[in-house]
């Protein structure tokens, strides 16, 4: 069973807004075991949309459109949708009960024309009840192919989904089971990793695909099973998994979805031992304390952090003295050392990272070059930091820099 995404919208290709509709229908189909064979997004323009209609056709068997139902001139899309199956519109008495509900409860406007429009639907479709909206979803059933137009606003589009297509898609075919687990690594490369595990990789089954996924030091590995017996597939994942496991022991963080990241399970040891954290941040601009704070429960470990980004503020605000970074350098070990001894102090913490770099473009200092970064750990048993070059582009320096501060503090 194959799909097709067709999200329309001009608003998506002029890159106002991210298409995040693709990927929740996506995900609910590949549930049921339908794939996706393909993601299309397409502006509100008539012949785009019946070209990639066609398209969608000849490629797979369920077609998912969204966007383009409103009632103002620039949604075409049901107009375009009664174009291509040869159909007319027509108003449907329930909708239009419906879209007059709305209105008489949230409106303080009479209904105009334009309203009672949104109750027009191609004569060939079932309507989809939006509970949430006037824009009713579509099913039109067309040479053994299913289509399916809902609208663009992302949580009516899921109440849809969820209630309604999912299950008539089910209920219709015979879909297989699918099944997908991430196990999230760091500190060891994509190839040093596929070289590692190539036995196992190669010793797979025909139903169980292995993805890597590689993001800044970190790489995920994906496996996806597919198949009609659930039982099957379920029992030869778990399988899978103990044969893997021993392998990525050391660089093992935990199950995309299910377990922690890094800054999860620093903050469960902190918690437990009843310790605290703080950060003094220069290159790395708050990031880590606002990675460690995105998660519930931060408040049990994490006291607090100073993002000094000038060396004023270092100075001002850290009492980093002047001549130590006259001496050294801001981008040096003994900056970041004084820093994080500084932000224990400050914080009456018993564990402090601090970090300062190069991050670029341009550098701070000319001792060190581009990318070059001092991550400090200090707690009431002393200070040590370590110097990392973590390459030229800056985005990617924070980042490193980030996962290497968490990575240190864990070890
Ligand atoms: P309405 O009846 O509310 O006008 P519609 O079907 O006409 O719904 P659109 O006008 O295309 O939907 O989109 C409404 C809003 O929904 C957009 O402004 C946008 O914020 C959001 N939206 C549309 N398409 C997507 C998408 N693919 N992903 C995420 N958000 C989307
Ligand atoms: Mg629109």
């Amino acid at each position: 069973m194959q799909a097709e995404i067709i999200t329309i919208g001009d608003e998506i290709l002029i890159g106002q807004i991210l298409d995040t509709n693709s990927a929740y229908i996506a995900k609910a189909l590949n549930k049921i075991g339908v794939s996706v064979y393909q993601i299309t997004s397409v502006q509100d323009d008539k012949t785009h949309i019946l070209k990639s209609l066609k398209e969608a056709e000849e490629n797979a068997d369920i077609i998912i459109i969204t966007g383009g139902l409103g009632p103002t001139k620039d949604d075409i899309t049901k107009h375009t949708l009664a174009e291509y199956f040869n159909d007319t519109l027509k108003i449907d008495d329930a909708v239009l009960n419906h879209v007059k509900g709305i209105f008489a409860k949230y409106s303080p406007n009479p209904m105009s024309q334009l309203n009672v429009n949104q109750a027009l639907v191609p004569t060939k479709a079932s309507v989809l009840h939006n509970e949430y909206g006037t824009a009713p979803g579509m099913w039109i059933e067309h040479n053994s192919k299913i289509f399916v137009s809902l609208p663009g606003v992302p949580f009516e589009m899921k109440g849809l989904i969820d209630s309604d297509v999912i299950p008539r898609i089910q209920k219709k075919f015979k879909c297989p089971f699918i099944m997908h687990k991430t196990y999230m690594t760091y500190g060891l490369g994509e190839s040093a990793l596929a070289e590692r595990i190539e036995a196992w990789e190669d010793a797979l089954p025909k139903e169980i695909k292995l993805a890597y996924l590689p993001n800044i030091g970190k790489v995920r590995l994906r496996l996806s099973a597919k198949g009609l017996d659930k039982t099957f597939i379920m029992s030869e994942m778990d399988r899978q998994e103990k044969l893997l496991m021993p392998q990525i022991k050391d660089i093992f963080v935990g199950i995309e979805g299910f377990e922690e990241t890094m800054e999860e399970q620093i903050g469960k040891t902190l918690t437990v031992l009843g310790q605290t954290l703080a950060t003094a941040e220069s290159c790395t601009g708050g990031r880590i304390a606002e990675q460690i704070t995105s998660h519930p429960g931060a408040s049990e470990f994490f006291k607090g952090s100073v993002v000094s980004y000038a060396t004023q503020a270092k100075i001002d605000v850290l009492n980093i003295s002047e001549s130590l970074i006259t001496e050294h350098t801001v981008v040096s070990a003994a900056v970041a050392e004084a820093m994080a001894e500084s932000a224990l102090k400050l914080f009456k913490s018993d564990y402090a990272i601090a970090t300062t770099g190069n991050a670029g473009p341009t550098k701070a200092t000319d001792k060190e070059e581009l990318g070059t970064v001092f991550i400090a750990i200090a707690s009431k048993t002393g200070v040590y930091s370590e110097k990392f070059n973590l390459g030229n582009l800056r985005i990617k320096v924070v980042n490193k820099a980030v996962d290497k501060a968490l990575d240190m503090l864990q070890k």
